[in-house]
């Protein structure tokens, strides 16, 4: 059981002594380096960042396309920007700057925040683009990054823009950005995220907008500021054929208006949409291409336009965020609880006389073997059914129904074990039947947005004991108070993790390729925020762990949604001292309880009351 990691982990990660390793330098597993973690007393959800799988994206990129231009003899360069939008956390944004500097990569703003951190951040004379919907106020930031030496191109959604442009430029010192214009393609991508393309699509100027745009530019003397036309059919492009598509009627209306006398048009901008494979099954794989693949097309396509039509080849810029940002990051949660593990044999109560049907299932349970197995785990799910509803209609006490529970989940186990390895059809459907609850120390709106919003998947496996065969069909709750918050068992992707004792023993799942999107994304659902983080940095003969960052503490959450937080501490203050129940010794005690608790993060750190095995969580 590898869980996929060949299709979904790049060669990023590796299996080795029953251990999830990363595949660089001194090859550290994801357990030891978390187990240093936590050896200064950190609990709950790590997001883990890898510095080293930016700079591996990054570079692949630029050579794929290398490669590309050198086979095809293109003449037009080729240039990146990194979108923000996708992560516009500091230590991954700072970390992808000074890996990209030797490439000159760049950065992409969609909003005024963005373009502010683009223009304090990006590298110097690398390009930035600027992208959506913009006021005067957003156009006079562009030109204010021009004006300080910015190689910035402001990319137009609608004329509106156009004309702001062409106002602001008469008011200001003489200095313009690049103006490139968006076009609204007829071709659109496919998937959850291809509504940014096609006829319909939310941005862009259409070929009637697409003339009257380049007049006004001539009009306004700014022919040599026109620079790029962009379009983007959306993220997560899965089939590698709605890009050609697009490719062709863009590399058809770049070529139209060079010949219309677009003098200094030089560029296509292809936006992103660079796939990430997160399938961890053959059978569901989620894109049909490679990196390779995509350069090699898109250079050929472009070469082909641009000299059937005899005008030069364009420049190329692509705006890939998903495929840089998502390997970086891997997120390590704690399992806390296996709802079955309660019902142990110490804890079943048979009675003198039971009712004939628990006697049944007790019989089952002492004479199932390999060759029965499946027929009695069937009988003893049809047992329980029925038990159930006679004690729905008073027929059997309350020490009868838990004997019931104990000894179908003692029957499940044991068959389970006895069958695991027959062939997984036959045991998919108990298996979907039977499901073991994971606990999880993490928000789902938190840490995966998108699984919640769109039913985007990620990889997801426990960080050891990958040389015992897991026996569980695994649905994974999270621990806000939302039964949304539950990655459920599915038969077309099913998950098995193995039957652990968490008092005994810590458990630790990661979830892989969530650096895109999800971090900026992610909800303050039940007031859970942005886990603890750490950059880690690894050599050939150790491994560092940088810039941890505690998650949120509550006193810090409840000030970001604008309250008082010393009215909320006078307030609980006041109304403990008000109290009559305890002495004012206790009362002292108490007070400082509620300062602990209000400068510590909220998620979970201890989940046995006794205080045994407090390690877990
Ligand atoms: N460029 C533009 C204009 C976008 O809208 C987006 C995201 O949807 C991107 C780039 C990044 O796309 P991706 O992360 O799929 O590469």
């Amino acid at each position: 059981m590898d869980y996929g990691i060949k299709t979904w982990g790049n060669d990023n990660f590796f299996i080795e002594d029953g251990k999830v390793k990363v595949n660089t330098g001194c090859e550290p597993s994801l357990m030891e380096i978390i187990q240093e973690i936590r050896k200064d007393g950190i609990r709950g959800p790590i997001l883990l960042r890898f510095p080293h799988l930016i700079q591996k994206q990054i570079r692949m990129i630029y050579k794929s396309f290398a490669d590309a231009r050198k086979e095809f003899s293109y003449e037009g360069s080729f240039n990146a920007v990194y979108p923000l939008k996708v992560n516009q956390f500091p230590n991954f944004v700072k970390n992808l700057v000074s890996l990209g500097e030797k490439y000159n990569y760049g950065l992409e703003a969609g909003s005024k925040a963005e373009l502010l951190l683009a223009m304090a951040y990006n590298n110097p004379n690398a390009p930035i683009t600027v992208n959506g919907f913009k006021d005067n106020e957003m156009i006079s930031l562009g030109f204010i990054s021009a004006e300080m030496g910015h190689n910035i191109t402001l990319t137009i959604e609608g004329l509106n823009e156009l004309e702001s442009i062409i106002s602001i430029a008469k008011d200001r010192f003489g200095c313009v950005p690049n103006i490139g214009l968006r076009i609204r393609l007829h071709s659109s991508g496919i998937g959850i995220w291809a509504k940014s393309g096609g006829i319909n699509s939310k941005f862009g100027l259409t070929s009637t907008e697409l003339l009257e745009a380049v007049n006004m530019i001539r009009d306004a003397n700014l022919l040599d500021k026109f620079t790029m036309i962009h379009f983007h059919i959306g993220s997560q492009i899965t089939d590698i054929a709605p890009l050609k598509k697009a490719l062709r009627e863009a590399g058809n209306i770049y070529a139209e208006l060079c010949r219309m006398g677009a003098t200094n048009l030089k560029a296509i901008n292809l936006g992103g949409g660079l796939a990430v494979e997160y399938s961890q099954h053959k059978t569901t794989l989620h894109k049909n291409y490679s990196l390779s693949e995509y350069a090699n097309d898109v250079v050929y396509l472009l070469k082909d336009i641009a000299n059937r039509k005899n005008v030069s080849e364009p420049d190329i810029f692509i705006e890939s965020g998903r495929f840089v940002a998502a390997h970086h990051a891997v997120l390590v949660a704690p399992v806390l609880e296996l709802f079955s593990q309660e019902y142990t044999d110490q804890k079943l109560h048979l009675k003198e006389n039971n009712p004939p049907l628990v006697q049944e299932l007790f019989d089952l349970f002492n004479t199932m073997n390999r060759k029965n197995a499946l027929e009695f785990l069937h009988d003893s799910i049809d047992h329980m059914e029925s038990l159930l509803t006679l004690f729905d209609l008073g027929y059997i006490d309350l020490q009868d129904r838990s004997n019931t529970e104990i000894l179908v989940n003692l029957i499940i186990k044991k068959a389970v074990g006895l069958i695991a390895d027959k062939k997984l059809s036959e045991i998919l459907d108990i298996q979907d039947r039977v499901q073991e609850r994971y606990l999880v120390n993490f928000s789902l709106f938190q840490s995966l947005p998108d699984f919640w919003g769109i039913e985007q998947t990620f990889p997801v496996m426990p960080l050891d004991r990958l040389d015992e065969t897991p026996t569980r069909s695994a649905s994974l709750w999270d621990i806000t108070c939302d039964s949304d918050g539950e990655i459920g068992f599915n038969t077309e992707t099913p998950l098995f993790l193995h039957d652990v004792d968490i008092k005994n023993r810590d458990y630790f799942l990661g979830f892989f390729l969530v650096g895109a999107y999800q971090e900026v994304l992610g909800m303050k659902h039940n007031l859970f925020t942005h886990p603890t983080e750490a950059t880690i940095i690894i050599d050939d003969d150790s491994f560092e762990i940088k810039n941890i960052l505690e998650s949120q503490s509550i006193s810090d959450i409840l000030e970001d949604l604008d309250y008082d937080i010393r009215e909320v501490q006078e307030n609980l203050n006041e109304r403990i001292e008000a109290s009559d129940i305890i002495s004012e010794k206790e009362k002292k005690y108490i007070l400082g309880e509620i300062y602990l608790f209000l400068n510590d993060n909220g998620y979970l750190k201890t989940i046995n009351s006794n205080n045994e095995g407090t390690n877990n969580a």
